[in-house]
């Protein structure tokens, strides 16, 4: 199976990482240094995640501007759903008066209690309007779903709707974090013959908690394998043996994606930069 862009087998790849917004001002200063031991990879850029209906916006946006002022390339995740188009029109012009050249294009997730409205109501609608009101100005990332979106209709209406999303003008992807390579390959080249020439970049989380890991898994569709939970669970509250053990299950993953031929590799740092250089170094990143 050929991936359908450039393959990084050989090269040095790419690495990027995602961030959420802190919430204090001791947080923000902790974050700063966070950043720094992670920018000796030299990371293309770094992005930073928008809370769902737009309530950590504030918090977003001065992480971006942090980023950028640390003279390192930023992105901004931005979720449309609920949003009205003259909100959006107005936030992305301020994102761009800050000198964000990037963004992560989401239709994003409702907060439990708000009605649906708004006038977007797929990723895909958002990236068109990027492009039909700001043109290239804006590099367009989109989400992937190597394991299916767990709201969607079905496998191929998954991939239908990424495709129509990568139409609507995506410049590239990142994956929902997965453990399975297969999946990954598999999702590519079923896209690929769909007629997407997009990098899509797999995202990759660290595993250094087992009880956070089987939360955020539950609630977005990735699948954490049968014989990873038993063994994440069999370790009890014994921290150091769950991040060796993630450690090593996150390096062979990530060598699988390098050999395969990877256009980059995102991470979900979850704010922490230890367990993300560590897979770095090991793997050559
Ligand atoms: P879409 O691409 O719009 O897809 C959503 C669902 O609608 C899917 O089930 C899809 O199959 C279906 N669909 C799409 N188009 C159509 C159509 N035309 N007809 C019928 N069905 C359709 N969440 C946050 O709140 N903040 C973040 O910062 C954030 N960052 C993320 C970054 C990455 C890399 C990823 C992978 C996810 C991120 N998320 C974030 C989670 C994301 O918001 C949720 O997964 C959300 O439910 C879907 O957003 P989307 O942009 O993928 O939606």
């Amino acid at each position: 199976m050929s991936l359908p862009f450039e393959s990084h087998a050989q090269l040095k790849l790419p690495v990027s990482f995602e961030f959420f917004p802190t919430k204090t001002p001791e947080g923000a200063l902790k974050q700063r240094d966070v950043r720094k031991a992670l920018y000796v990879k030299k990371p293309e850029f770094c992005s930073v995640t928008f809370g769902a209906g737009g309530s950590t916006q504030a918090g977003t946006f001065a992480m971006v501007q942090e980023i950028l002022d640390e003279g390192v390339d930023a992105a901004s995740h931005f979720s449309c759903i609920g949003a009205t188009k003259a909100s959006v029109r107005e936030q992305l012009h301020t994102l761009k008066a800050m000198g964000v050249k990037r963004l992560v294009a989401l239709r994003g997730d409702l907060p439990s209690g708000y009605g649906a409205g708004g006038e977007f109501h797929y990723a895909s609608d958002l990236v068109a309007f990027i492009r039909a009101e700001f043109g290239d100005d804006f590099h367009i990332e989109v989400a992937a779903y190597p394991e299916v979106h767990p709201q969607a209709r079905s496998a191929d209406a998954d991939l239908q709707a990424f495709v129509t999303k990568v139409r609507a003008g995506a410049h590239s992807a990142i994956t929902q974090y997965f453990f399975n390579s297969d999946a990954y390959f598999r999702f590519v080249d079923d896209a690929y013959q769909l007629g997407v020439d997009v990098p899509v970049v797999p995202g990759i989380m660290p595993i250094t908690n087992s009880s956070q890991l089987m939360r955020f898994s539950d609630m977005c569709g990735a699948e954490i394998p049968r014989w990873i939970r038993l063994r994440l669970q069999g370790f009890g509250d014994d921290a150091a043996s769950i991040k060796a053990f993630g450690h090593d299950v996150i390096v062979d993953l990530v060598d699988q994606l390098k050999n395969g031929g990877v256009p980059g590799v995102h991470f979900y740092t979850m704010n922490q930069s230890q367990p993300v250089l560590d897979i770095c170094d090991e793997v050559g990143l």
